[in-house]
């Protein structure tokens, strides 16, 4: 399954459900947003049916998503019957509020890996940039993931003012553990969550003061269409990443596609292009059709994104996106 520029898809993230406990300054509105109502949503059998359909189309990698995919009800059951497809990976972002009474059962169901996004290890300001989760929680759940093996364990942190001066610490913890700690740039995907470019901080400004630090990182190799950039203290058990989506742009790799909790196959995170494929299932259309179609959008999938030089569509929150 190839765009019109070669690359070939391999990745899907899977949004599961839109909705989420949390409202992260980076991703949600104050307000929040509308969630969808559940008519509009795929059932469990057409999202298995879906992912079952891309993988025959060449997905090996799936990345289960939100909102808060712990939120998903039927989640365990999802993984359970995703885990029999042939896949590389299948992992799960997660912002870990509800992770540790789950972690075993979604290792058991056959998850492989979580990634769990923790934005400071102050208790304070994490809570002010999530706008009320609980660290505590949070990391009782990060320790149930390591726990039950949900690993290798990754942290994202997405990096603003706010929170610059949490980078070292969090850096500190790939001393001792063998997580991988990922700084992401902040992207301005939506038009309802529109920070200041000046309030992000540029992935080679948080290696500078990581470095600054901690002493000199070594470059690590990683999977080759993996939006981020590996590196390691010498001899440290765990590595860091820096996603530079927006200042250093790894578009021309790109392997990904989404599906978001309504069925809706988007092509790239900053264009509103791609297909609804909930109206096509409700059609019943048949296995070639749904692939036909699918190639088709795939083929058209956008070169990459302008962001802070393009409009986002508006309502198109990250938190529906999944990330
Ligand atoms: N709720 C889950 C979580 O927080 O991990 C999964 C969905 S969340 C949208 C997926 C990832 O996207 C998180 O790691 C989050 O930090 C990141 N993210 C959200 N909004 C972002 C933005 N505007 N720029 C960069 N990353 C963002
Ligand atoms: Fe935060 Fe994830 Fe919820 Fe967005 S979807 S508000 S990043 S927890």
């Amino acid at each position: 399954m190839r765009d019109k520029f070669g690359r070939e898809m391999k990745t899907l993230r899977l949004s599961v459900t839109d909705r989420c406990d949390l409202k992260c300054r980076y991703c949600m509105p104050e307000e929040g947003v509308a969630w969808l109502g559940k008519s509009e949503l795929l059932t469990l059998e057409e999202k298995i049916r879906m992912v079952e359909t891309l993988v025959e189309l060449g997905i090996d990698r799936v990345k289960i998503t939100g909102g808060e995919p712990l939120l998903y009800p039927r989640l365990a059951e999802l993984v359970e019957r995703l885990s029999r497809l042939s896949l590389n990976d299948l992992s799960l972002t997660t912002n870990g509020t509800r992770l540790e009474p789950l972690a075993r059962p979604l290792k058991k169901a056959g998850l492989k890996r979580v990634t769990v996004s923790v934005d400071s290890l102050d208790g304070e300001r994490f809570k002010a940039i999530t706008r009320g989760g609980s660290l505590k929680k949070v990391w009782k759940g990060l320790m149930a993931a390591e726990e039950a093996g949900l690993t290798p364990l990754k942290i994202n942190c997405v990096v603003l003012k706010e929170n610059q001066e949490d980078v070292v610490e969090l850096a500190r913890l790939t001393l001792e553990h063998p997580w991988e700690i990922r700084f992401i740039e902040y992207m301005p995907v939506t038009a309802s969550v529109r920070l200041e470019r000046s309030e992000g901080v540029p992935p080679r400004e948080v290696r500078r003061t990581i470095e600054e630090a901690l002493g000199a990182l070594e470059p690590v190799a990683s999977y080759a269409h993996a939006p981020s950039t590996d590196y390691r203290f010498p001899k440290a058990p765990g590595k860091i990443g820096f996603i530079s989506s927006v200042s250093d742009s790894f578009c021309s790799r790109c392997d990904r596609l989404r599906l978001s909790a309504d069925g809706f196959l988007k092509l790239c995170m900053a264009h509103a292009d791609g297909l609804a494929l909930k109206p096509l299932l409700q059609e019943g259309a048949p296995p070639e059709v749904l692939k036909e179609r699918i190639l088709g959008a795939v083929y058209h999938k956008p070169e990459g994104h302008a962001f802070w030089f393009t409009t986002p569509a508006p309502g198109e929150a990250m938190s529906r996106i999944g990330g």
